[in-house]
């Protein structure tokens, strides 16, 4: 059986997660449904706080926001004594009101605003990860007096997705200072003969759902290399390096990722040796983890509806729910299992097909899925949902965007409310008719 963290089969044959039956839930809350296992969270959350903590280094593991971003979200992020990183004036105004530590905010993005970063500023984040030259800019604009903590974000020419990783010259990303053309130079130049800046360090980050620590490796080999330079020739000494987040979770059977401390170990392992070739003082390690912080704690839950038979090529089983709260898989073919929550010990006799209930042919969540022969009113547990999931949901069809659920202990309690029709046209004004002369 296909499960994470706290999930279980109870003695009626539900789903049940964090103590509480999913079935009850979808019944309270109705449907699609979003539930996480707060345990689960703490506990990956722990798994890297204590790798890096059991090697003695000086490290922040900074949750990326945009996997999931909610005030609850946040303040869990907080209490689990996470650092945080926001890519938007949004994610950054939720972390403020959730109280989060300022100081342990993280700003990211390749065109954050002026009103974006004066906003960040005003709050005294802890640090901004500058991407581009129009950014430099803006923030010396804004500086007024102060000298701003920055990371450079560089592209460092290796770019890792799952098993593979590629090394390019020059990478052809959107997103950050070139390493290998000058870019980087040009801008640690200008950081350095500006004093709006406090240059802390160098960010990158190689990719996601990263399976493999050879990518993270050659990253930090590719940033220190830069880094020894810079302090040759200008007796720069780093204080920060960021080698960002990406590590892989385990969607279906065909994932194997390694554990949280693998990744953590091989990268201290080579920080520690990069350190000490280039005779640089250790500096603090920072890491970006979004999925594998909340991707497996989350599990949607809908109703199961119509029933297309398409004779001998497949079945379509239809939710309430699909792209609108889950583009992945229409997006980019990502892999989900699923089960039946109301009958998950069920027989699994059939192989269907689970179609989204969006006007969009490419609107399907799984493809054959093996499940027990499901009817109207069953309903479907779609695991690891909680990456990327509500963060990426939106209201296609003008469907309304589901309630988020925390479960922990036995107890259940709700974070995000489901929206209402009202909430669907709360920002629309009326078309007024010309006014004849
Ligand atoms: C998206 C992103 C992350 C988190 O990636 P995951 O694959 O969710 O771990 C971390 N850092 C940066 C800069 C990102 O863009």
């Amino acid at each position: 059986m296909f499960f994470h963290g706290t999930s279980r089969v109870n003695e009626k044959g539900h789903l049940e997660i964090g103590g509480v039956d999913t079935v009850e839930l979808a019944e309270m809350y109705g449907t699609p449904l979003y539930i996480y296992d707060v345990a689960l969270i703490r506990t990956r959350a722990r798994a890297f706080k204590e790798a890096f903590h059991r090697h003695g280094v000086q490290a922040q593991v900074a949750y990326a926001s945009k996997a999931f971003s909610s005030i609850a979200m946040v303040q869990l992020a907080a209490e689990e004594g996470l650092s945080l990183d926001v890519v938007s004036g949004g994610e950054l105004y939720t972390a403020l009101a959730a109280g989060f530590p300022p100081e342990r905010i993280h700003f990211h993005g390749n065109n954050k605003s002026r009103d974006e970063l004066a906003m960040a500023l005003e709050h005294g984040i802890g640090c901004i990860v500058a991407d581009n030259f129009y950014e430099l800019e803006l923030i010396e604009q804004l500086a007024s007096g102060r000298a701003v903590p920055v990371l450079l974000r560089v592209t460092p020419g290796v770019e890792a997705h799952t098993h593979d990783y590629i090394l390019t010259g020059q990478e052809d990303s959107k997103f950050g200072f070139d390493l290998n053309n000058g870019q980087a130079d040009e801008a640690f130049r200008r950081v350095m003969a500006s004093p709006s800046f406090q240059l802390l360090g160098v960010h990158c980050h190689i990719g996601s759902q990263i399976f493999e620590t050879a990518g993270f490796v050659l990253a930090a080999q590719k940033v220190f290399t830069k880094m020894a330079e810079w302090n040759k020739a200008y007796g720069f000494i780093p204080s920060v390096i960021n080698l960002g987040g990406g590590f892989g979770i385990r969607y279906t059977e065909e994932d194997d990722p390694i554990p949280v401390s693998a990744y953590v170990d091989c990268i201290v392992k080579e920080v520690k040796r990069q350190a000490e070739t280039c005779q640089l003082p250790l500096p603090e390690i920072w890491i970006e983890p979004g999925r594998s912080l909340v991707g497996d704690a989350g599990t949607t839950i809908y109703t199961i509806g119509s029933r297309k038979d398409v004779p001998n090529v497949r079945t379509y089983i239809a939710v309430d729910g699909g792209m609108s709260d889950n583009i992945r898989p229409a997006l980019y073919g990502a892999k989900y299992e699923a089960v039946l929550a109301n009958r998950v010990l069920g027989e699994r006799t059939e192989t269907v097909s689970i179609a989204g209930k969006c006007c969009e042919s490419g609107d399907m969540l799984i493809w054959d899925l093996a499940l027990p022969e499901a009817k109207p009113g069953d309903y479907l547990a779609v695991f690891c949902t909680g990456a990327y999931g509500y963060s990426m949901a939106n209201n296609y069809n003008r469907l309304p965007r589901p309630a988020v659920v925390f479960v922990e202990n036995g107890d259940a309690q709700l974070v995000v409310k489901r929206e209402t029709y009202e909430d669907l046209i709360q920002h629309d004004l009326p078309f007024k008719a010309k006014v004849r002369k």
